[in-house]
């Protein structure tokens, strides 16, 4: 988690950030705030508006109504790449890469994203100088060394051939190369076992020591209450609670949205637990 030397500095701000698709009011009046080298989870049951939330906030739809703020800056409504050039950087919920270009060809695409334009045949067939090339390489190469052996090992294996967490770090990766000011990233996890599960979160962990501000949608409740400085929670597209791991753990309406009838038991018996691997937190009222 952040220490307070490094926060104060508001990067990623919304607000009343609302987002309808017809009659359906999937994200609702939103006033989200993330500080400069943050972790910040958002969580709710399926169908709570989390991805629609990074939809609107990356400009893959429009608002509805309210406001994107980036470093003070309002972006709302702009396009996707203006706003991945503006400093966000996202990963989705169904992973998506090139399937047919190697690791290494997927992270360079991303570094590119946020130089220029982004016309695929410019990158590989483009007049870089050598010594352009090499840099890029080079940035690409820390880039992927963020995850490890993982990436580095298989720099030329196309990525469809990879292992399925490695394609899910990759899509990390190819994010991270555009240098982002903020990292959104939808469900890292899902479809991951326990131990990998694991191993994603000592790495996003360790971005966020590396400078990175995160933005985590994460199912897997222990997880980001281990991990996250602060949390939303979302519930039919309204934001009914938020605060650190403990004040949301403790809070009834959260209590209620996850252990209510109308939701998966599995999701009630993930904060059950986390509930109950810390009572005191639980029960200390902050
Ligand atoms: P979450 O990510 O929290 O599971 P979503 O943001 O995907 O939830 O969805 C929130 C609600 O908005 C759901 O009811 C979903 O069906 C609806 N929704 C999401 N995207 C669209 C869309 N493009 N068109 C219509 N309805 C949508
Ligand atoms: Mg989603």
């Amino acid at each position: 988690m952040t220490s307070m030397a490094t926060m104060g500095t508001t990067l990623l701000e919304t607000q009343k950030l609302s987002k309808s698709f017809g009659g359906l009011a999937a994200v609702q009046g939103v006033d989200f705030r993330v500080e400069q080298g943050q972790i910040v989870s958002v969580i709710g049951p399926n169908g709570a508006g989390k991805s629609t939330f990074f939809n609107v906030v990356t400009g893959l739809y429009r608002p509805t109504s309210g406001r994107v703020f980036l470093d003070g800056r309002d972006i709302t409504g702009k396009r996707p790449d203006a706003v991945l050039k503006q400093g966000i950087a996202r990963t989705f919920q169904n992973i998506r890469l090139f399937a047919n270009m190697s690791v290494l060809e997927n992270v360079l695409v991303g570094e590119h994203a946020r130089l220029r334009s982004g016309i695929l045949g410019d990158i590989i067939k483009g007049p870089h100088t050598r010594r352009e090339e090499r840099a890029a390489r080079e940035r690409a190469y820390r880039v992927m060394d963020l995850f490890g052996p993982r990436l580095t090992d298989s720099s030329n294996t196309l990525a469809r051939n990879l292992a399925y967490a490695d394609r899910r770090y990759l899509e990390i990766a190819r994010a991270l190369a555009s240098q982002p000011k903020v990292l959104l990233l939808d469900e890292p996890t899902v479809g991951m076992n326990p131990s990998e599960t694991e191993e994603a979160m000592r790495y996003i962990a360790q971005l966020q020591r590396s400078g990175v501000t995160v933005v985590l949608i994460e199912h897997k409740l222990n997880v980001v209450m281990s991990m996250s400085d602060r949390i939303y929670v979302l519930d039919y597209g309204q934001n009914i609670a938020e605060g650190t791991p403990a004040e949301v753990r403790s809070d009834e309406r959260v209590i209620e949205a996850y252990l209510g009838r109308r939701h998966s038991t599995a999701m009630a018996a993930g904060l059950a637990t986390s509930i109950a691997e810390q009572p005191a937190a639980a029960s200390s009222g902050q």
